[in-house]
């Protein structure tokens, strides 16, 4: 069975999880694509469940910026690069406002996912968004300057890939916004441009489903 089909399944199987009693569906999910890059972020919000799409919101705009920047607009980037995140469902909201951050059993639970789907896709090139993302990948780094603006090998599910941390691109956090923050956003993005992975990307001619595209 190819890759793509088994990763269709995959996420048809994902859809239908129930297993956080106190997450609030719907499974939010990107595009069921064959991608040697895969973006991790951490926990859809209010907006994303009902809009059927990671990133759907304020935050999603400024992210598809910086990808944009560097040669994906946002259609392209759903396309072609597969969209995972640490919990699939939107966690709710903290009794202090805010979004609720999973708990340690939910991330467990939903790790699981992502592990499969390293598997499955065995991507050259992981791009976590934001410190829940990147403690999956790197437990030990406390601050986003310790990991934000180098390219490091990491491991997840049995898979090796490269790593390029990325902060989040919410508008409650001014770290982006800010130096060192500003320049250590740059310098990651440049970082991802020169990848190999993210390169054969921009020249790809093949849609999500595998069909040969005229133009890409
Ligand atoms: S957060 Fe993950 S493991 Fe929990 S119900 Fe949603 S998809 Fe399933």
């Amino acid at each position: 069975m190819s890759v793509l089909i088994q990763i269709k399944r995959h996420v048809a199987r994902l859809r239908a999880c129930e297993a956080c009693p106190d997450m609030i569906r719907p499974v939010v999910t990107g595009q069921p694509v064959e991608s040697p890059v895969m973006l991790i972020g951490q926990a859809p919000g209010l907006r994303e469940g009902p809009m059927g799409k990671p990133f759907a919101w304020t935050a999603g705009k400024t992210m598809f910026g910086w990808f944009e920047h560097i040669g994906l607009t946002e259609e392209k980037f759903r396309n072609r690069v597969y969209m995972a995140a640490v919990c699939r469902c939107f966690p709710g909201k903290a009794p202090k406002g805010g979004d609720r951050v999973p708990s340690r059993d939910e991330v467990e639970r939903c790790s699981r996912w992502l592990s499969a789907e390293m598997r499955l896709l065995q991507p050259r090139l992981v791009l976590p968004v934001g410190k829940l993302a990147i403690s999956q990948l790197f437990p030990e780094a406390e601050q986003l300057v310790d990991v934000v603006g180098t390219t490091r090998r990491a491991s997840f599910g049995g898979v090796d890939f490269d790593a390029i941390c990325l902060p989040h691109p919410s508008g409650a956090s001014t770290w982006h916004r800010m130096e060192p923050g500003k320049t250590l956003l740059v310098r990651a993005l440049a970082q991802i441009a020169q990848h190999e992975a993210w390169r054969s990307l921009l020249v790809s001619n093949v849609d999500l489903h595998g069909n040969e595209l005229a133009h890409a």
